[in-house]
């Protein structure tokens, strides 16, 4: 009998189009033989799709360019209608009948961003009992939420960039205090972003304060807690992690940015970024984050997969952790499956064994 895999994508966060182009591949890698595909489409609105409705969400991702905001609003008018509720996920009538007999065994997140990559997902499923592939609630929230993020990279001694955090409201009130702090603290370049998103949706460098102040502007505009970075003049290179509480982790990768840093454009837009597989560096560097990528697996609790990003200060030479992504990119030339692939883990069966450990997950915790 075939292993019932709902994929869950789209969703409400900045990212939606990225989780369409992933969803596109994990749905073309999942072994037709083992699996019984149920695409489950999220709009940009918040409505939940079934049937061919979610086919159409992934076309119009497809033909549409990536920022537009519009692709999945003008599909609203197709969809049925609703509060995302289990309700939903589960309908009780018609041929998209999931419930019984038409039982998914399996989901597997494939959003990214808040609303599907943050825990909010992963509650509602623990909720309908149903194992699901990647990290559990905590993990996931951890994960998002880059400066609890680094208070436990911190603690688990982690070498973590200088960084501020501020609130939206600190920011309105007082922004020239502010912008005195991040300067006495800080300096320049820095980095400045919404402390909950991803895909670096929001994120500008600024190199003085006229850009400093509009770069807390756009942050202030996507989240209501605003973090800021020193910025480092680095190479940089990403680890991906695979397992429950025995995770091992790929070989390493570098990123080449096509532009100033790696912004949306250079992510998904010009084409232009590079990836050098494995990373030229020093096999003793490579082992030193393969340990880190482990080691912050393990401090944030996570399950199943996540990538881990590295920087090197081409200055000193000095390795800093820069974030985890528990739901990274997934299309067919993302880093992620790249990775694996590169280690030996061809994409295909690297799904197979996500499934396993969601099941393996699943099990530890009845
Ligand atoms: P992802 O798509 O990987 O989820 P994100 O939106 O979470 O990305 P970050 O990885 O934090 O964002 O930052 C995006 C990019 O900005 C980095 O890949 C890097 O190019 C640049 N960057 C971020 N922080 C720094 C820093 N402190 N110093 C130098 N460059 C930085
Ligand atoms: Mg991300
Ligand atoms: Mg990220
Ligand atoms: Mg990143």
């Amino acid at each position: 009998k075939k292993i019932r895999v709902g994929i869950v994508f789209g969703g409400r966060s900045g990212e939606h189009e990225v989780s369409l182009a992933s969803a596109r591949a994990v749905i073309d890698n999942l072994n037709p033989e083992k699996y019984e595909v149920v695409p489950i489409g999220i709009t940009k609105a918040g409505q939940w799709l079934l049937g061919t409705e979610p086919a159409k969400l992934i076309a119009a991702g497809q033909n549409v360019a990536h920022e537009s905001a519009e692709t999945a609003q003008t599909f609203t008018s197709v969809t049925f209608t609703g509060d995302p509720t289990v309700g939903h996920l589960i309908p009780l009538e018609g041929h998209n009948k999931l419930g019984d007999e038409g039982k998914l065994d399996v989901i597997f997140p494939v959003l990214h961003g808040t609303y599907g990559e943050d825990g909010t997902l992963q509650g509602l499923l623990e909720m309908a009992n149903v194992p699901y592939v990647g990290c559990g609630v905590l993990g996931a929230a951890v994960g998002m939420d880059k400066e609890k993020m680094k208070m436990i990279f911190e603690s688990a001694h982690l070498p973590n960039v200088k960084y501020l955090v501020f609130r939206r409201n600190q920011w309105e009130r007082s922004p020239e205090t502010i912008l005195d702090q991040i300067e006495a603290q800080l300096g320049y370049p820095n980095f400045v972003k919404p402390v909950n998103l991803g895909s670096s949706v929001g994120i500008n460098k600024a190199h003085n304060r006229e850009e400093l102040e509009h770069a807390m502007r756009v942050a202030a505009e996507y989240d209501r807690k605003i973090i800021i970075e020193q910025g480092i003049n680095c190479r940089e290179f990403e680890c991906a992690v695979l397992g429950n509480d025995e995770p091992i982790a790929s070989v390493i990768g570098e990123v080449i940015a096509s532009n100033e840093f790696y912004d949306y454009k250079a992510k998904y837009i010009d084409n232009q970024s590079k990836v050098i597989i494995p990373a030229e560096i020093p096999q003793q560097t490579a082992e030193e984050m393969r340990r880190y990528a482990i080691e912050a697996f393990l401090a944030l609790d996570l399950s199943g997969l996540s990538r881990v990003d590295f920087f090197i200060d081409k200055d000193s030479g000095k390795v800093y952790i820069n974030e985890v992504n528990t739901l990274p990119g997934f299309t067919q030339i993302s880093m992620y499956p790249t990775l694996w692939q590169a280690s030996g883990l061809p994409y295909p069966e690297l799904l197979d064994r996500l499934i396993e450990l969601a099941m393996e997950r699943y099990d530890d915790r009845q």
